[in-house]
Protein backbone atom coordinates (compact mmCIF):
# COMPACT_ATOMS: atom_id res chain seq x y z
CA UNK A 1 0.00 0.00 0.00
CA UNK A 2 1.13 3.48 0.04
CA UNK A 3 1.70 4.28 3.04
CA UNK A 4 4.31 1.47 3.55
CA UNK A 5 5.88 1.82 -0.07
CA UNK A 6 6.39 5.68 1.47
CA UNK A 7 8.33 4.29 4.03
CA UNK A 8 10.81 1.66 2.62
CA UNK A 9 11.99 4.92 0.06
CA UNK A 10 12.31 6.56 3.41
CA UNK A 11 14.18 4.03 5.17
CA UNK A 12 16.72 3.83 2.39
CA UNK A 13 18.38 7.27 2.98
CA UNK A 14 18.88 6.57 6.46
CA UNK A 15 22.27 5.71 8.03
CA UNK A 16 22.78 3.11 10.86
CA UNK A 17 22.40 5.81 13.26
CA UNK A 18 19.13 6.76 12.38
CA UNK A 19 17.62 3.98 13.66
CA UNK A 20 16.51 5.81 16.24
CA UNK A 21 12.79 6.60 14.32
CA UNK A 22 12.20 3.71 14.02
CA UNK A 23 13.11 2.26 17.42
CA UNK A 24 12.94 2.99 20.94
CA UNK A 25 15.83 4.83 21.39
CA UNK A 26 15.32 4.90 25.24
CA UNK A 27 17.25 2.32 26.69
CA UNK A 28 18.35 4.06 30.00
CA UNK A 29 15.84 5.82 30.49
CA UNK A 30 16.08 7.00 34.38
CA UNK A 31 19.59 5.45 34.54
CA UNK A 32 22.66 7.53 35.64
CA UNK A 33 26.07 6.37 34.39
CA UNK A 34 29.63 7.29 34.73
CA UNK A 35 32.21 7.29 32.75
CA UNK A 36 35.97 7.28 33.35
CA UNK A 37 37.71 8.38 30.10
CA UNK A 38 34.25 10.16 28.80
CA UNK A 39 35.97 13.35 27.26
CA UNK A 40 37.21 11.81 24.31
CA UNK A 41 37.33 8.77 21.78
CA UNK A 42 35.18 5.63 23.10
CA UNK A 43 34.56 7.26 25.97
CA UNK A 44 32.90 10.88 24.30
CA UNK A 45 31.24 8.08 21.28
CA UNK A 46 29.69 6.38 24.96
CA UNK A 47 28.26 9.67 26.78
CA UNK A 48 26.35 11.05 23.65
CA UNK A 49 24.85 7.34 23.34
CA UNK A 50 24.00 6.70 26.79
CA UNK A 51 22.70 10.50 27.20
CA UNK A 52 20.34 10.06 23.84
CA UNK A 53 19.17 6.69 25.73
CA UNK A 54 17.89 8.73 28.06
CA UNK A 55 20.72 8.51 31.00
CA UNK A 56 21.94 11.18 33.28
CA UNK A 57 26.38 10.91 33.13
CA UNK A 58 29.10 11.82 34.95
CA UNK A 59 31.95 12.27 32.66
CA UNK A 60 35.15 11.66 34.76
CA UNK A 61 38.54 12.22 33.17
CA UNK A 62 41.77 14.05 33.50
CA UNK A 63 41.22 16.25 30.14
CA UNK A 64 38.90 18.83 32.30
CA UNK A 65 38.43 21.99 29.11
CA UNK A 66 37.44 18.80 26.80
CA UNK A 67 35.42 17.05 29.48
CA UNK A 68 33.30 20.41 30.01
CA UNK A 69 32.88 21.26 26.50
CA UNK A 70 31.28 18.04 26.21
CA UNK A 71 29.02 18.35 28.40
CA UNK A 72 28.17 21.86 27.79
CA UNK A 73 27.22 21.01 24.26
CA UNK A 74 24.78 17.90 25.86
CA UNK A 75 22.72 20.38 27.53
CA UNK A 76 21.56 21.19 31.09
CA UNK A 77 23.62 20.37 33.54
CA UNK A 78 21.28 17.98 35.02
CA UNK A 79 22.32 15.80 31.70
CA UNK A 80 25.80 15.79 31.64
CA UNK A 81 28.37 16.89 34.45
CA UNK A 82 32.23 16.97 34.29
CA UNK A 83 34.39 15.56 37.18
CA UNK A 84 37.76 15.73 37.39
CA UNK A 85 39.24 12.37 38.37
CA UNK A 86 42.55 10.80 37.65
CA UNK A 87 41.34 7.09 38.21
CA UNK A 88 44.54 5.98 39.63
CA UNK A 89 43.50 8.13 42.71
CA UNK A 90 41.24 6.70 45.15
CA UNK A 91 39.82 10.14 46.43
CA UNK A 92 39.24 11.09 42.56
CA UNK A 93 37.04 8.10 41.96
CA UNK A 94 34.96 8.04 45.25
CA UNK A 95 34.51 11.49 44.48
CA UNK A 96 33.14 11.04 40.51
CA UNK A 97 31.19 8.05 42.57
CA UNK A 98 30.04 10.64 44.83
CA UNK A 99 28.74 13.40 42.32
CA UNK A 100 26.21 10.91 41.03
CA UNK A 101 24.73 9.76 44.05
CA UNK A 102 24.38 13.65 45.42
CA UNK A 103 23.24 15.35 41.42
CA UNK A 104 20.82 12.12 40.89
CA UNK A 105 20.75 9.86 43.91
CA UNK A 106 22.33 6.93 42.97
CA UNK A 107 24.17 5.11 40.42
CA UNK A 108 23.32 2.52 38.11
CA UNK A 109 26.01 2.41 35.18
CA UNK A 110 29.98 2.43 35.81
CA UNK A 111 32.07 2.62 32.67
CA UNK A 112 35.32 2.11 33.93
CA UNK A 113 37.11 3.21 30.32
CA UNK A 114 39.76 5.43 31.41
CA UNK A 115 42.88 3.73 29.35
CA UNK A 116 46.28 4.52 27.88
CA UNK A 117 48.96 2.43 26.19
CA UNK A 118 52.99 2.33 26.81
CA UNK A 119 55.15 4.35 24.24
CA UNK A 120 55.17 3.47 21.03
CA UNK A 121 57.79 0.27 19.91
CA UNK A 122 58.31 -0.46 23.99
CA UNK A 123 60.73 -3.64 24.21
CA UNK A 124 60.63 -6.29 26.84
CA UNK A 125 64.72 -5.56 25.91
CA UNK A 126 64.72 -1.70 26.12
CA UNK A 127 65.81 1.10 27.22
CA UNK A 128 62.79 2.18 28.13
CA UNK A 129 62.31 2.94 32.46
CA UNK A 130 60.76 0.08 33.19
CA UNK A 131 59.28 0.62 36.19
CA UNK A 132 57.55 4.23 35.10
CA UNK A 133 56.16 2.62 32.31
CA UNK A 134 54.29 0.13 34.18
CA UNK A 135 53.08 2.17 36.88
CA UNK A 136 51.62 4.79 34.82
CA UNK A 137 50.09 2.14 31.97
CA UNK A 138 49.04 -0.20 35.23
CA UNK A 139 47.82 2.49 37.27
CA UNK A 140 45.45 4.05 34.75
CA UNK A 141 44.36 0.75 33.18
CA UNK A 142 44.61 -1.81 35.93
CA UNK A 143 43.82 0.12 39.32
CA UNK A 144 41.48 2.48 37.40
CA UNK A 145 38.91 -0.29 36.94
CA UNK A 146 39.91 -1.89 40.16
CA UNK A 147 39.10 1.58 41.93
CA UNK A 148 36.10 2.18 39.75
CA UNK A 149 34.41 -1.16 40.20
CA UNK A 150 35.07 -1.17 44.05
CA UNK A 151 33.70 2.40 44.59
CA UNK A 152 30.63 1.49 41.93
CA UNK A 153 30.41 -1.75 43.22
CA UNK A 154 30.12 -0.30 46.84
CA UNK A 155 27.72 2.03 46.15
CA UNK A 156 25.41 -0.63 44.11
CA UNK A 157 25.11 -3.00 46.67
CA UNK A 158 24.17 -0.44 49.55
CA UNK A 159 21.53 0.40 47.53
CA UNK A 160 20.30 -2.82 46.34
CA UNK A 161 19.11 -2.10 43.15
CA UNK A 162 21.64 -4.08 41.22
CA UNK A 163 23.78 -2.74 38.30
CA UNK A 164 26.20 -3.24 35.62
CA UNK A 165 30.17 -2.21 35.62
CA UNK A 166 31.44 -2.13 32.28
CA UNK A 167 35.66 -2.12 31.71
CA UNK A 168 37.24 -1.77 28.38
CA UNK A 169 39.87 -4.56 27.68
CA UNK A 170 40.98 -5.12 24.41
CA UNK A 171 42.21 -7.52 21.44
CA UNK A 172 45.23 -7.25 23.38
CA UNK A 173 43.35 -9.00 26.25
CA UNK A 174 43.85 -11.77 24.23
CA UNK A 175 46.89 -12.00 22.00
CA UNK A 176 50.40 -10.02 22.84
CA UNK A 177 50.97 -6.77 21.53
CA UNK A 178 54.28 -5.97 19.74
CA UNK A 179 55.84 -3.19 20.97
CA UNK A 180 53.23 -2.77 23.50
CA UNK A 181 53.91 -5.03 26.84
CA UNK A 182 52.62 -3.22 29.30
CA UNK A 183 49.82 -2.48 27.72
CA UNK A 184 48.93 -6.48 26.34
CA UNK A 185 49.27 -6.87 30.47
CA UNK A 186 47.20 -4.14 32.00
CA UNK A 187 44.50 -5.40 29.27
CA UNK A 188 44.82 -8.96 30.21
CA UNK A 189 44.85 -8.57 33.74
CA UNK A 190 41.33 -6.45 33.63
CA UNK A 191 39.43 -9.61 32.58
CA UNK A 192 40.80 -11.04 35.62
CA UNK A 193 39.43 -8.51 37.21
CA UNK A 194 35.78 -8.60 35.38
CA UNK A 195 35.78 -12.50 36.43
CA UNK A 196 36.58 -12.34 39.89
CA UNK A 197 34.38 -8.78 40.61
CA UNK A 198 31.41 -10.85 38.33
CA UNK A 199 31.78 -13.78 40.85
CA UNK A 200 31.60 -11.22 44.18
CA UNK A 201 28.93 -9.06 42.89
CA UNK A 202 26.83 -10.90 40.75
CA UNK A 203 25.16 -12.43 44.41
CA UNK A 204 24.08 -8.96 44.35
CA UNK A 205 22.26 -8.59 41.31
CA UNK A 206 25.69 -6.20 39.61
CA UNK A 207 27.01 -7.53 36.76
CA UNK A 208 30.25 -7.27 35.71
CA UNK A 209 31.31 -7.02 32.11
CA UNK A 210 34.09 -6.53 29.29
CA UNK A 211 33.88 -4.99 26.08
CA UNK A 212 36.79 -5.56 23.86
CA UNK A 213 37.70 -3.71 20.72
CA UNK A 214 40.31 -4.31 18.34
CA UNK A 215 41.17 -1.38 17.03
CA UNK A 216 39.70 2.08 16.45
CA UNK A 217 40.49 5.41 15.33
CA UNK A 218 40.99 7.43 18.50
CA UNK A 219 43.12 10.73 20.18
CA UNK A 220 45.24 7.30 21.73
CA UNK A 221 45.59 5.19 18.40
CA UNK A 222 45.87 8.18 15.72
CA UNK A 223 48.71 9.75 17.72
CA UNK A 224 50.29 6.17 18.61
CA UNK A 225 50.04 5.03 14.78
CA UNK A 226 51.08 7.76 13.02
CA UNK A 227 54.75 7.71 14.88
CA UNK A 228 55.75 4.75 13.06
CA UNK A 229 54.99 3.69 9.87
CA UNK A 230 55.51 -0.15 10.32
CA UNK A 231 52.55 0.11 13.29
CA UNK A 232 50.52 1.49 10.72
CA UNK A 233 51.07 -1.44 7.81
CA UNK A 234 50.20 -3.75 10.64
CA UNK A 235 47.22 -2.36 11.56
CA UNK A 236 46.02 -1.73 7.71
CA UNK A 237 46.65 -5.55 8.30
CA UNK A 238 44.66 -6.28 11.12
CA UNK A 239 42.16 -4.44 9.76
CA UNK A 240 41.89 -6.33 6.78
CA UNK A 241 42.22 -9.65 8.51
CA UNK A 242 38.72 -8.44 10.30
CA UNK A 243 36.79 -8.75 6.73
CA UNK A 244 37.70 -4.99 6.01
CA UNK A 245 35.53 -3.39 8.75
CA UNK A 246 37.20 -0.52 10.67
CA UNK A 247 35.31 0.11 13.81
CA UNK A 248 34.22 3.42 14.62
CA UNK A 249 34.70 4.47 18.58
CA UNK A 250 30.26 4.85 18.11
CA UNK A 251 30.51 1.35 17.51
CA UNK A 252 32.17 0.30 20.95
CA UNK A 253 29.81 2.66 22.27
CA UNK A 254 26.99 0.37 21.15
CA UNK A 255 28.51 -2.21 22.82
CA UNK A 256 28.34 -0.41 25.89
CA UNK A 257 25.09 0.47 25.57
CA UNK A 258 24.03 -3.40 25.04
CA UNK A 259 26.18 -4.63 28.36
CA UNK A 260 24.84 -1.13 30.67
CA UNK A 261 20.89 -1.86 29.57
CA UNK A 262 18.65 -4.43 30.59
CA UNK A 263 18.76 -6.05 27.44
CA UNK A 264 21.81 -7.74 28.87
CA UNK A 265 20.24 -8.94 31.89
CA UNK A 266 21.41 -12.65 31.96
CA UNK A 267 25.13 -11.87 31.12
CA UNK A 268 27.22 -12.16 33.56
CA UNK A 269 31.03 -13.79 33.20
CA UNK A 270 30.87 -17.29 34.92
CA UNK A 271 34.91 -18.00 35.17
CA UNK A 272 35.92 -18.31 38.60
CA UNK A 273 37.08 -20.15 40.88
CA UNK A 274 36.27 -20.40 44.70
CA UNK A 275 38.13 -19.70 48.18
CA UNK A 276 38.68 -23.69 47.85
CA UNK A 277 40.13 -23.73 44.73
CA UNK A 278 37.15 -24.99 42.80
CA UNK A 279 35.09 -23.27 40.23
CA UNK A 280 33.02 -21.16 42.18
CA UNK A 281 29.30 -21.42 41.18
CA UNK A 282 27.80 -18.90 43.45
CA UNK A 283 27.22 -16.01 41.04
CA UNK A 284 25.39 -17.68 38.34
CA UNK A 285 23.36 -15.06 36.40
CA UNK A 286 23.04 -16.38 33.25
P1 LIG B 1 41.34 8.16 23.99
O1 LIG B 1 42.74 8.59 24.24
O2 LIG B 1 40.57 8.87 22.96
O3 LIG B 1 40.51 8.17 25.35
C1 LIG B 1 41.07 7.81 26.58
C2 LIG B 1 40.54 8.76 27.62
O4 LIG B 1 41.07 8.37 28.90
C3 LIG B 1 41.00 10.21 27.38
O5 LIG B 1 39.90 11.08 27.46
C4 LIG B 1 41.99 10.46 28.50
O6 LIG B 1 42.06 11.82 28.93
C5 LIG B 1 41.46 9.55 29.59
N1 LIG B 1 42.46 9.27 30.60
C6 LIG B 1 43.78 8.99 30.44
N2 LIG B 1 44.38 8.87 31.64
C7 LIG B 1 43.43 9.07 32.58
C8 LIG B 1 43.41 9.06 33.99
N3 LIG B 1 44.52 8.86 34.69
N4 LIG B 1 42.24 9.28 34.62
C9 LIG B 1 41.10 9.51 33.92
N5 LIG B 1 41.06 9.54 32.59
C10 LIG B 1 42.20 9.31 31.93
O7 LIG B 1 41.44 6.61 23.61
P2 LIG B 1 40.33 5.50 23.41
O8 LIG B 1 40.80 4.67 22.27
O9 LIG B 1 38.96 6.07 23.35
O10 LIG B 1 40.51 4.65 24.72
C11 LIG B 1 39.44 4.27 25.57
C12 LIG B 1 39.68 2.86 26.07
O11 LIG B 1 39.60 1.96 24.99
C13 LIG B 1 41.03 2.63 26.71
O12 LIG B 1 40.87 1.82 27.86
C14 LIG B 1 41.79 1.87 25.65
O13 LIG B 1 42.80 1.07 26.17
C15 LIG B 1 40.67 1.04 25.06
N6 LIG B 1 40.89 0.48 23.73
C16 LIG B 1 41.10 1.28 22.68
C17 LIG B 1 41.30 0.72 21.44
C18 LIG B 1 41.52 1.56 20.22
O14 LIG B 1 41.89 1.00 19.19
N7 LIG B 1 41.32 2.85 20.28
C19 LIG B 1 41.31 -0.67 21.29
C20 LIG B 1 41.11 -1.46 22.41
C21 LIG B 1 40.88 -0.88 23.63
Amino acid sequence: SKPVSTLIVASSRLTLHDESLFFDVTKLEGKVAVITGGASGIGEATVKLFVRHGARVIVADVQDEKGKTLCAGLGSDDVASYVHCDVRLESDVMRAVDTAISLHGKLDIMFNNAGIVDPSGSSILGEDDTTAVFDRVMGVNVLGALLGTKHAGRAMVAAGRGGSIIITASLASVVGALGHPVYSCSKHAVLGLARSAAAELGKNGVRVNCVSPSVVATQMTVSLFQANEEELEALGEMISALKGVTLKAEDIAEAALFLASDESRFLQSRDCIGRNGMRHEGAEMV
